[in-house]
Order: C-alpha cells, then sequence, then structure tokens
C-alpha cells in the first residue's frame, strides 16, 4: 500500500484539551484519521506524550510540534512509500524515532499515524476494521469465531484526579457478567439502568450528580471509599439486578496517585487514614470481602514491585490483579511482573506504548503467560472507537471505556454494538 497523503492538526480531546488528529490516504483513494487520547493519571514509564510548553496556548498543553513532526518531518519521508503491513509501517516510525519512550516524536505523533494507517488499510481491503486487527493479531491463525464481543467494566462512580478526590479509588465499576448477558447490548443495557438508578439513589440521599472526566458520578457529600460501594450496591439491586450473581465489581485504586514515596505509605486523603504496605494489603482484603470486587486494578505503587508480588500472592487466586500504571502496555515490564508473579492481568492502551503493532505485542506476551488483558480508553478521550475494534479484533476479552454517559464514551459503546449487530 503506497501513501499519498498526510496531514496533521491540532484538536480538542473530551476535557477540551489538545490532542493529535492525522489523516492520511493511501493511493487507492482510501483515507482514514486516527485522534489519540491522553490520561490523567498517568504512569510514569508510558511513551513521551509531545507537548508544546508553550505557557501562551492552551497553558503550555498545546500540541503544534506534534502535529508539525508529522506535517514536516514524517509526511515527506512516507508519502509515495510503500508499506506491505501494519507491521512495517509501525516498524519504520519506531525505527525513524530511534528512541525506547518516542522522545524524539513523540508516542502521541506515532500513534495518530499508526492508527491512521491501520483504519486506512482495513477500507482498502475492504474488510472491517475489528477484522482487519484479527488478523494482525492471530496471524495465519485468523479465523471468524475468534473475534469476540467484550465483557464491559462500566464506570459508574469516579474519584482520585478524575473525580474531584471525591474517593481515593479512582473508579468504581460494574461488571455484567457474560454467562448472564450473553449479548454485549444487554451487558449495556443493565449497565445504563444501574448508572440511572445510582443516579436515582444519590438524589434520595440529597447528594449531588456531577460528574468526572469519564462520565460517572463524582458527588462531593461522600464520606468514604466504602460508602461508595454502598451506594453501588443499592443501586444494583433497585435497578433488580442480583449483586455478584448477574453483577459483579471492579476497581483501579490508581494507588500512584496517593501513594507517599518519602514515607512509602498509602494515604487515603477522604478518610484522614495511614497504611504501612502490609496494612494496606490487609485493609484491601478486608474490603474485597466486604463488597464482591473481583477485578482489581493498581492496587499497589508503580514502583513498588514487591507490593504487587504480595498481593498477587494473597488475592491473585480469586481476583484479577491489573497492571496499568505498573506496566504501561510494555513488553519489557509485563517480562518483569511475569519474573516475580507481581500480577495476573494487563491493562492495555495504545498510547502507552505508541504504535498499534506494540500494543499487539504486549497482549501477545501476556497470553502467553496466561494473564487476561483489559482494553482501556483514557480519561481524555475522542470520538474516535479504534479501540472498539481493537477488543473485538484481539485476545483482550474485557474494556473499560468509562460511564455510560459522555459523547467520546459512548462512541465506543454504540460501536460495540454495532459490530455485535454485524456478527
Ligand atoms: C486509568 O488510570 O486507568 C485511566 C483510564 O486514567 P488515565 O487515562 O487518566 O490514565
Ligand atoms: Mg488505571
Amino acid at each position: 500500500m503506497r501513501i499519498k497523503q498526510i496531514w496533521s492538526r491540532e484538536i480538542l480531546d473530551s476535557r477540551g484539551l489538545p490532542t493529535v488528529s492525522t489523516t492520511l490516504q493511501l493511493d487507492d483513494g482510501s483515507t482514514a484519521t486516527g485522534k489519540v487520547p491522553s490520561g490523567a493519571s498517568t504512569g510514569k514509564t508510558e511513551v513521551l506524550e509531545l507537548r508544546d510548553n508553550d505557557l501562551k496556548r492552551y497553558r503550555g498543553q498545546g500540541v503544534l510540534d506534534a502535529v508539525s513532526n508529522v506535517n514536516d518531518l514524517l509526511a515527506p519521508k512516507l508519502v509515495n512509500k510503500e508499506f506491505l503491513s501494519q507491521e512495517s509501517f509501525d516498524q519504520y516510525l519506531i525505527d525513524l524515532d530511534g528512541t525506547e519512550f518516542k522522545t524524539n516524536f513523540g508516542g502521541n505523533t506515532i500513534l495518530s499515524l499508526s492508527i491512521a494507517f491501520a483504519k486506512a488499510s482495513a477500507l482498502s481491503k475492504g474488510v472491517p476494521l475489528y477484522e482487519y486487527f484479527g488478523k494482525l493479531y492471530w496471524r495465519e491463525g485468523f479465523k471468524k469465531e475468534l473475534l469476540e464481543l467484550p465483557e464491559p467494566l462500566i464506570l459508574v462512580i469516579e474519584g482520585g484526579s478524575h473525580g474531584n478526590w471525591v474517593t481515593d479509588i479512582q473508579e468504581y465499576m460494574i461488571v455484567p457478567r457474560k454467562v448472564k448477558f450473553p449479548t454485549f447490548a444487554d451487558a449495556l443495557r443493565a449497565g445504563s439502568e444501574i448508572y440511572h438508578t445510582i443516579h436515582d439513589v444519590l438524589k434520595e440521599k440529597g447528594y449531588t450528580a456531577n460528574t468526572g472526566f469519564e462520565g460517572a458520578f463524582a458527588p462531593n457529600q461522600l464520606k468514604s471509599n466504602e460508602e461508595a460501594f454502598e451506594i453501588i450496591i443499592e443501586g444494583i439491586e433497585k435497578a433488580g439486578y442480583k449483586v455478584d450473581k448477574e453483577i459483579y465489581l471492579a476497581v483501579d485504586i490508581a494507588a500512584a496517585e496517593f501513594f507517599d514515596t518519602s514515607t512509602k505509605k498509602y494515604i487515603l486523603k477522604s478518610e484522614k487514614k495511614t497504611f504501612t504496605e502490609q496494612e494496606w494489603i490487609d485493609y484491601l482484603d478486608k474490603l474485597f470481602s466486604k463488597y464482591p470486587v473481583h477485578i482489581v486494578e493498581d492496587p499497589m505503587d508503580q514502583e513498588n514491585w514487591e507490593g504487587w508480588s504480595k498481593i498477587t500472592k494473597r488475592l491473585g487466586q480469586s481476583k484479577e490483579i491489573v497492571g496499568d500504571d505498573l506496566l504501561t502496555t510494555n513488553v519489557k515490564r509485563i517480562q518483569k511482573a511475569k519474573e516475580i508473579n507481581a500480577v495476573n492481568s494487563v491493562l492495555i492502551k495504545p498510547n502507552q506504548i505508541g504504535t498499534i503493532t506494540e500494543t499487539m505485542r504486549a497482549m501477545r506476551v501476556s497470553e502467553e503467560f496466561g494473564y487476561s488483558c483489559i482494553l482501556s480508553h483514557r480519561s481524555g478521550e475522542t470520538n474516535d472507537s479504534t479501540i472498539s475494534d481493537l477488543v473485538v479484533g484481539s485476545y483482550a476479552q474485557k474494556c473499560k471505556f468509562g460511564a455510560p454517559n459522555r459523547g467520546e464514551r459512548i462512541e465506543k459503546y454504540n460501536r460495540l454494538m454495532e459490530i455485535e449487530k454485524r456478527f
């Protein structure tokens, strides 16, 4: 596939902050756009998100340098060049950048191109994007039966840096069990009904129903991290669903956001409590035996590897212990986690690593280790729904795409329902 044209521009994400949008045209006319998301509670080992740091524009958050990297530096090298595969296109960019964390061109710059190339290639081949990804992931082993809709982790309450610190735990999610909700549309319907019932529960309590970055409720009046669980359980029951049997819970603790690196303590700001590593693990164990939480993301700080091994040893038999900030979709870090049994599940975010090909590699290594994969959005999103196709066309069997609220989250859920209808 020969590249005919590439052009990039600065757009805004769902938080009103600049991000990169790149359009790529192949010589058969197939044209597609890749828009990249952006995190707020980012892992320290993510690839570089290139920002201008020009305080006169968007308080330093502009991405004109990234846009110029595409238009002025990379486009002249890519236009008229022929690429036979996604791997060769992505590898060309990785080699041109030449740095481990994409500090030359920026991970956001490179990912916008990688997504645009994937979408344009799928168009050119006349296949849906999820099938294009499926063929990339499974290669010769691809068959249509491998394409599967995910079990969604649907966000209902958010705190931490996404939700004005109303709770220390960043994300509270409900998960309609796939065995009970065999179609994605039914799982989403249950999620939406419970989300709206939680709204009623909050109103009855006289709480505000304001929302955070990802569309979930962030009521200022919550008194503790536990109260959020109580409200969710009430919402599930009032909506007419069976807690745990039909709907179980997942959390993203995002512990790096409240770990004090100097004292090595975990500090719950909302409850004014401080924990040593051991006390923290004991606290979480108790919390998760009280509420049906079966998926636990980032329970420990991203540099506290031994703490991760301890919690996985303690809870890993019955729960998915998911590395996000710890692993940053990075094969080397997933391998390190395997050596010390630090996790049994991996959060996958394409913009943590910067290309579709490397995202696929992270999933392949996770599969080889027997780890589950959860495909995830970022707190700053666009209406690009590539990750919906990616979760269907890969090993990842779960998705974390936010609340059933806000256009940029709904676009991804709607795309999944559309894919389900095409099967
Ligand atoms: C997360 O931590 O899993 C997340 C989606 O947040 P962010 O995009 O802010 O890193
Ligand atoms: Mg996370």
